[in-house]
């Protein structure tokens, strides 16, 4: 009996050809997604101009995964805050869904400015407490090839503290001359006491050495390395929520209570300055976070 349903063995092999073709294509657009060949923004596009092509028939759930630091759990929260179904293609996008997209990928890769690519210096901002310190020590240990800053400050050390490790810890007149002697990149006053800054030397030699450089300062220092080096890339650290902040602040236990609430209303100023950065990473979890800071570095070293 023959049956009609069934197309003839030739069509079969033909038509079967073509979808491995086309799951091949869509393959390679996912890894240079992946390597930033080619940024999400200009994948939409090419979705909206060929419907059939690699980039439209891609799924958005094998789009959103193929991004720098974007899992399954991850990726369902964005599909979701976005209000698309996991089971749409990129070409199968409302006009509202591709907007809201578009939005949400411009907030978080920004793609490339005309000026050029970024350099090999990150800058780990963000409000007290968050946990820049915890994840740029996270990354110091699993990443020795990248360098963490040392910065030097006018602050006494804490217990654990090692001179030359945690802090070049230096006295008024000690800050007043590395500031004379243009040694720093960047310095502040922070929280209002003390002052904390960043050596200008050991930077310039790892990036001439073609090493990534990694700065845990202040907003106010973010600021001024923005200035002085516009092709840094700046990094913004969030916690999960502003609850999460103060038990974090709480919890750490080694601020009295005025030094506590002087540092929150430093936080909430903090917060809002998020959108002058490049990225941001919520620090829900050290290693999470750490990774991302680190695609991001690796990322921007790759496009320059
Ligand atoms: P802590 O006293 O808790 O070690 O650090 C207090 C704050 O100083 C943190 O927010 C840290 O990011 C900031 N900080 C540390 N080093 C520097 C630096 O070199 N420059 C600036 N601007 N801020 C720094």
């Amino acid at each position: 009996m023959v049956d009609k349903q069934t197309p003839p063995e030739v069509d079969r092999a033909a038509a079967s050809r073509k979808a491995v073709a086309a799951r091949r294509a869509r393959a390679s657009l996912k890894r240079d997604i992946a390597t930033r060949v080619v940024s999400p923004q200009e994948v939409l596009r090419r979705a909206d101009t060929d419907s059939l092509s690699p980039a439209g028939t891609l799924r958005i759930t094998d789009f959103l995964t193929a991004l720098p630091a974007i899992g399954e759990s991850k990726r369902e929260r964005i599909l979701a805050e976005l209000g698309i179904s996991n089971v749409k293609r990129l070409a199968g996008l409302g006009v509202r869904q591709r907007r809201a997209l578009d939005t949400w990928l411009e907030g978080r890769f920004p793609e490339p400015r005309p000026r050029g690519a970024r350099s090999r210096l990150i800058v780990l901002a963000g409000p007290t407490a968050v946990g820049k310190g915890t994840v740029a020590t996270h990354i110091q240990e699993h990443h020795p090839e990248i360098l963490l800053s040392v910065s030097a400050t006018t602050r006494t050390p804490r217990p654990s503290e090692v001179d030359g490790q945690h802090y070049f810890f230096v006295d008024d007149a000690g800050f007043d001359d590395l500031i004379a002697r243009g040694e720093l990149l960047e310095y502040a006053t922070v929280h209002n006491a003390h002052r904390y800054g960043t050596p200008r030397a050991p930077i310039d030699k790892a990036l001439a050495e073609g090493r990534t450089v990694l700065l845990e300062i202040d907003l106010q220092g973010a600021r001024q390395v923005r200035e002085a080096a516009p092709d840094a890339t700046l990094v913004f650290l969030l916690p999960p929520s502003w609850d999460e902040l103060v038990q974090r602040l709480v919890g750490r236990g080694t601020e009295d209570d005025e030094e506590r609430a002087r540092r929150l209303r430093t936080a909430r100023v903090e917060l809002a300055s998020q959108h002058e950065f490049d990225y941001r990473v919520v620090n829900a979890d050290v290693a999470e976070a750490a990774r991302e800071v680190v695609e991001l570095a690796q990322a921007s070293s790759r496009a320059s």
